[in-house]
């Protein structure tokens, strides 16, 4: 599958108002919304652009901040419903994330939600989402959403502070009956630049054990880590990592557990990359290649995001995979492609290479791997 024609998901940064302090939030959210927000008017110009893309349409989802901080939330679902247009809604889990609320996110058409679990125990996840009481909150809102047949997914910031949990985590939500898990690999924005970041093999060991978990029963998804498909392409072809002591304690925390990896991997061979398959809008109209790749390349205002997607140099770059240093001249770089938003995080440079890959590591080594 390529992308060279349309995104398959536009994610929109509705507005960056929040009532959490997440400590690696990209958008750096506050409590009251920014000026320049897009107003009603031009998010339903924004949705009649996402429509000229044809059909099929690319998925909106409704991100933040905090979606429900807008007063005319449901206004543009319908909206972007009436149009044909599927969307998922991303909403923070606070005090106004009630049953009520799920179920008018559910009438209104979403195909799902998602929402934020960082831990299994609530000192680590309130400390990261800063606001004691979240963790219970969470869990009953999967409960909650589940119970109404409103499909959820749930997302997962990775780093130094949770990685250890990932086992624990990962049994948890296969009890709740959740269907799609997204590990987010960390990226320096916003105030995610205080955060401890995995070292390349420690990332190395957590997409193994994502490949491992893929074969569970559970739908895995990374974000700015495509190198789990490089690792899933060899995985594939052996089914052996010797591993290292983080890699190994995970593997036998999910044996523990009674998990065995049996089924096919639901790790896709091809995926998304910011730029390719992927575009964001943010709260106040800039286009960029992703939420974590901050590089304005246009404005909804005043701009067409089609045109946008398919004749900005930057995107065409990175769907050429027109890359710089290792990434540019590896085996895998089709299918993987590296973090662009990372590149641009540690370098400056959205084309350069993905610090976090351990593959680029023995690349720079001149190995020549396939
Ligand atoms: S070197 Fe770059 S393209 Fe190759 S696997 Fe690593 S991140 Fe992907």
């Amino acid at each position: 599958m390529t992308f060279s024609n349309k995104p398959i998901l536009l994610f929109w940064e509705t507005t960056r108002a929040c009532p959490l302090r997440c400590v690696h939030c990209r958008a750096d959210a506050i409590e009251n919304p920014l000026p320049g927000e897009l107003s009603t008017a031009e998010g339903k110009n924004l949705i009649d652009q996402v429509a000229a893309f044809g059909k099929p349409y690319p998925v909106i989802i409704f991100t933040g901040g905090d979606p429900l901080k807008r007063d005319d939330l449901y206004e543009l679902l319908a909206y972007t419903s009436s149009k044909g247009i599927g969307f998922a809604v991303s909403p923070a889990v606070s005090q106004f994330l009630t049953i009520e609320v799920l179920e008018k996110l559910k009438r209104s058409g979403a195909a799902s939600i998602s929402v934020s679990l960082d831990g299994t125990q609530k000192e680590i996840h309130d400390s990261i989402r800063q606001l004691n009481g979240t963790y219970e909150r969470t869990i009953s809102v999967m409960r909650q959403a589940i119970g109404i047949g409103l499909p959820v997914q749930v997302n997962t910031t990775v780093m130094k502070q949770n990685v250890t949990e990932l086992p624990m985590m990962f049994k948890q939500l296969m009890e709740l009956g959740i269907k799609v898990w997204e590990v987010f690999f960390l990226i320096k924005a916003g105030r995610g630049k205080g955060v401890d970041d995995l070292t390349p093999s420690e990332c190395e060991s957590v997409c193994n054990f994502l490949y491992d978990v893929s074969k569970c029963g559970i739908i895995v998804r990374t974000v700015e880590a495509p190198f789990i498909r490089r690792v899933a392409k060899r995985r594939e072809r052996t089914d052996y990592w010797a591993g290292d002591e983080l890699y190994l304690k995970m593997r036998s925390e999910l044996d523990a557990f009674g998990y065995r990896p049996v089924a096919p991997s639901t790790i896709k061979p091809v995926g998304t990359l910011d730029g390719d398959g992927i575009m964001f809008v943010s709260y106040d109209g800039t286009v960029s290649p992703g939420g974590f790749l901050p590089l304005g390349v246009g404005n909804v205002k005043n701009g067409n995001i089609v045109d946008v997607y398919t004749k900005n140099e930057l995107f065409m770059d990175i769907r050429e995979r027109r890359l710089e240093g290792p990434c540019g001249t590896c085996a895998f770089k089709s299918e993987c492609g590296g973090s662009r938003a990372r590149a641009y995080a540690y370098s400056g440079n959205p084309l350069g290479s993905d610090s976090a890959c351990f593959y680029m590591h023995s690349l720079k080594n001149g190995a020549k791997d396939k």
